[in-house]
């Protein structure tokens, strides 16, 4: 899109008046004017066709055209409260130290509750975060005549994983191939390919790339590439592959807790909140045929992605992950969260936007990092560590029955 500032540019209204004649299409109006404008412009024609009050929407605090590669048809922003939670204190891989967690929002009683997660992990001396595994994934789809030539396929695509990746990095500066995974069904094979993706989430990096693998597949082979996505990668959407085999970062964060802190502080016992992990997060996940076994980890998630500029639907794979609570030899309790496919980057996608680049910054993790993928890595343990919080304030309040008169007082 174009930004034309000149002084022949109309106003907002002349602009809606320009598409209500047909002569500027709605979805195009900033090669008529500035992106502001534009905005303003569709505003005006949305809230005379809906009859909605949308002075709220477009009281933004940003430059809208910071906004070009995030959305389209722009009128405004949804604006969500950011607060923080903390300072919790990280021994992380990638980053250690003390660092407040912003959280953006719209459900009373979350941030208060992570917080007091936090304050109890702050008094166990912090918590420990890990990345074990990076790698994010595209998995095509190709057709070949039957399973002869499934065979013939997967045999090739082994012997030339180094002209893959030759021609899949020949796309990106940063991505490095990492493995590709063959599946066969009938005649259908699909490609799972594998990249670090560094401080990138990576997946237009990883789409790219594999687009131009895929070139190379079809002219060697007889395979007809079929989709580009296979749905075996798989983005924003419930999948065991993701749980067992992770995308994106999987990570994990524990802490130990003394009796005394989980008494005084959380007003119940290490066995009381082992025995609700147990029940519920392990016993009731399993009855559920959940692929999360934790209480609430989609709402820390969730919460950090509005907050640093991730993309949100992927919290479906986000909250793929698993919490444990056991009472240690010295009567103390151990828990820990364990997230396989945590889709996060401090580079590109929503990172770029002010708000959210400023929630990055509040991390210490904006941009690439030094070496390259490390912020990407401590944003991962950031999330790791505030879902652990959010977890074990949510065991105490069902170990206290406080869950919902915390939810009266602070959410309604
Ligand atoms: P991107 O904004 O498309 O690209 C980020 C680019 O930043 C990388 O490709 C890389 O360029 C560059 N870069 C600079 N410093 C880097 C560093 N330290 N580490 C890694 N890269 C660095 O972002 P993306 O992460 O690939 O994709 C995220 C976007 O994809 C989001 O907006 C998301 O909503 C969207 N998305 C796309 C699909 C899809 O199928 N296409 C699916 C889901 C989501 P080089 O490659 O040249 O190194």
């Amino acid at each position: 899109m174009t930004d034309t500032a000149d002084s022949d540019a109309p106003d907002a209204a002349e602009l809606a008046e320009r598409v209500r004649d047909g002569d500027a299409p709605f979805y195009d109006l900033e090669a008529h004017a500035d992106a502001d404008t534009a905005a303003a412009a569709r505003r005006l024609l949305v809230e005379a066709h809906s009859g909605a009050d949308l002075d709220a929407v477009g009281a933004y605090g940003f430059d809208a055209a910071a906004a070009d590669a995030a959305v389209e048809n722009m009128i405004g922003a949804a604006q969500i409260p950011m607060g923080v939670v903390g300072p919790v204190e990280i021994d992380g891989g990638a980053r250690s130290g003390e660092r407040y967690l912003p959280l953006a929002t719209t459900e009373g009683a979350l941030l208060a509750s992570v917080n007091r997660g936090c304050s109890v992990i702050g008094r166990a001396g912090g918590a420990t975060a890990r990345v074990f595994k990076s790698g994010m994934t595209r998995a095509p789809a190709f057709r070949v005549a039957d399973v002869a030539e499934a065979e013939a396929l997967v045999g090739w695509v082994r012997e030339n994983e180094a002209d893959l990746a030759a021609a899949a990095e020949a796309t990106t500066n940063h991505g490095e191939l990492l493995d590709v995974t063959t599946y066969v069904v009938g005649n259908t094979v699909f490609l799972r390919f594998r990249y670090d993706t560094k401080d990138a989430m990576g997946m237009n990096m990883v789409t790219i790339a594999t687009e131009a693998a895929c070139d190379l597949v079809e002219s060697e082979t007889t395979a007809s590439l079929v989709a580009l996505s296979g749905n075996l990668c798989t983005d924003k959407k419930p999948a065991a592959i993701n749980a067992v085999e992770g995308r994106g970062r999987s990570v994990a964060a524990d802490a130990t807790l003394p009796r005394e802190v989980v008494e005084e502080r959380l007003h119940t016992t290490p066995e009381a909140i082992a025995e609700i992990n147990t029940r519920k997060n392990l016993v009731g996940s399993a009855k559920a045929a959940s692929l999360g076994f934790n209480a609430h980890v989609a709402n820390v998630v969730a919460a950090m992605f509005l907050a640093t500029g991730q993309d949100a639907a992927q919290v479906v794979e986000g909250a793929n992950a698993i919490t444990t609570a056991e009472v240690d030899p010295d009567g103390d309790l151990y828990v820990s969260v364990s997230l396989a496919s945590l889709e996060v980057g401090t580079v590109g996608g929503g990172t770029k936007l002010p708000t959210q680049a400023a929630g990055l910054d509040v991390l210490g993790v904006r941009g690439g990092g030094d070496p390259a993928g490390s912020n990407a890595d401590a944003l991962a343990e950031c999330v790791a560590v505030g879902a652990l919080a959010g977890e074990l304030s949510l065991l105490a309040a069902l170990g206290s029955r406080h869950l919902s008169s915390a939810h009266e007082s602070l959410g309604r």
